[in-house]
């Protein structure tokens, strides 16, 4: 029997699973820059993409709470807004930089949103666990860049952080 490459070939699933770790590398670097786009205009660094099932950005969005006085515009509420009304929630994959609070988290079971992926939950962490118990998929990245940005700017404001979560002053 000669020998064939193709059956030396490790794990079936490998190359799926590279495509879709750096998949996610690349969705969250599309909240980081919705981030960075909030923090630029002295806003909450903390943005959001809605992805579809081929893998397309069809939302985007970023807290606006500083800059338009929304009390409702966490990043992924405003991402759900740009998305506009949708009947694919179902197959979409939402990317945070932040873990969803109560409020977003209530945003994402309404809609059944099956996936959430997560840049960090050490600054907040949000309702992780509230999502997973209503089955949604949940992937921390653990992304310093996130963290970093959150460190930046609670340090600098922490009243409007604490407002952002609903801890009075
Ligand atoms: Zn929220």
């Amino acid at each position: 029997m000669s020998f064939d490459p193709r059956s030396a070939s490790p794990d079936p699933n490998y190359h799926r699973y590279v495509s879709h770790h750096a998949n996610h590398a690349l969705m969250l670097s599309a909240a980081i820059k919705e981030a960075r786009a909030s923090f630029a205009n002295s806003g909450i660094p903390i943005g959001a993409v809605l992805v579809n099932s081929a893998g397309t950005i069809v939302g985007r969005g970023h807290n606006l709470r500083v800059q338009t006085g929304d009390p409702i515009a966490h990043g992924e509420m405003s991402c759900l807004r740009n998305a506009g009304r949708r009947r694919d929630y179902q197959s979409l994959t939402m990317y945070t930089t932040l873990a969803p609070c109560i409020m977003c988290t209530g945003a994402l079971l309404l809609y059944k949103i099956p996936r959430v992926v997560v840049g960090e939950s050490r600054t907040f962490p949000g309702e992780l666990d509230l999502l997973r118990a209503n089955g949604v998929e949940v992937n921390v990245l653990d992304a310093v860049e996130c963290i970093e940005l959150m460190r930046e700017f609670i340090g600098t404001h922490p009243d409007v952080w604490n407002e952002d979560i609903g801890i009075p002053s």
